[in-house]
């Protein structure tokens, strides 16, 4: 269809990149194409819950997507950021990568008990970035409604590794 069309000419694939045998898929001709952007943007709001309240982006480029979906939306936007940048007494969760952890953070009173939450990235791979989140977003006791992204890498586990939660995707690759 026209999105798939759309992402498919507007996301560049670098292969061996961070490390070999990984095809990196680059947003940022997205990024660059304002109406392309404006498309992907309008057709991403109109698959999210109709619900929602906040919209939770994880640092950097989930910033970059989540932003303008909750500026859309009319909706709230809260930043999920690696650690050690938030003042205040941030609520952190740490999570395994390949090699060593990650640990992701949300501002002490960032997320109100109750609120119906999405989760959105850029893309989806194994999930742990995700789930890692997810947990964040519950420690708050909000309503997490689903996990959205852009890409989706199907046959990696991701959407396995968030359980029974809705996951959706503007663009899911084989
Ligand atoms: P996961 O935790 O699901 O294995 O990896 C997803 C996280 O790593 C996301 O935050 C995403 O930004 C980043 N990531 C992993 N692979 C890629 C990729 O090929 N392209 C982009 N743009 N981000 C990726």
């Amino acid at each position: 269809d026209e999105i798939a069309a759309l992402m498919r000419s507007h996301i560049a694939e670098f292969p061996d990149f961070p490390e070999p045998g990984v095809l990196f898929r680059d947003i940022t001709p997205l990024l660059a194409d304002g109406a392309a952007m404006r498309r992907v943007i309008a057709y991403w709001c109109s698959i999210l819950p109709p619900d929602v309240e906040y919209i939770v982006g994880t640092e950097a480029r989930g910033f970059v997507l989540g932003a303008p979906l909750a500026y859309e939306l009319g909706v709230g936007f809260v930043p999920v950021r690696k650690a050690g940048k938030l003042p205040g007494s941030p609520r952190s969760v740490s999570y395994a990568l390949e090699y060593g952890t990650a640990t992701v953070e949300i501002a002490q009173g960032g997320l109100p008990a109750g609120a119906r939450t999405v989760i959105v990235d850029d893309l989806l791979a194994t999930g742990g970035t995700a789930a890692a989140t997810i947990e964040l977003v519950r420690d708050f006791d909000a309503e997490l409604l689903g996990a959205s992204f852009l890409i989706e890498l199907e046959g990696l586990g991701g959407r396995e590794k968030l359980g029974d939660l809705p996951v959706d995707a503007v663009w899911s690759v084989p």
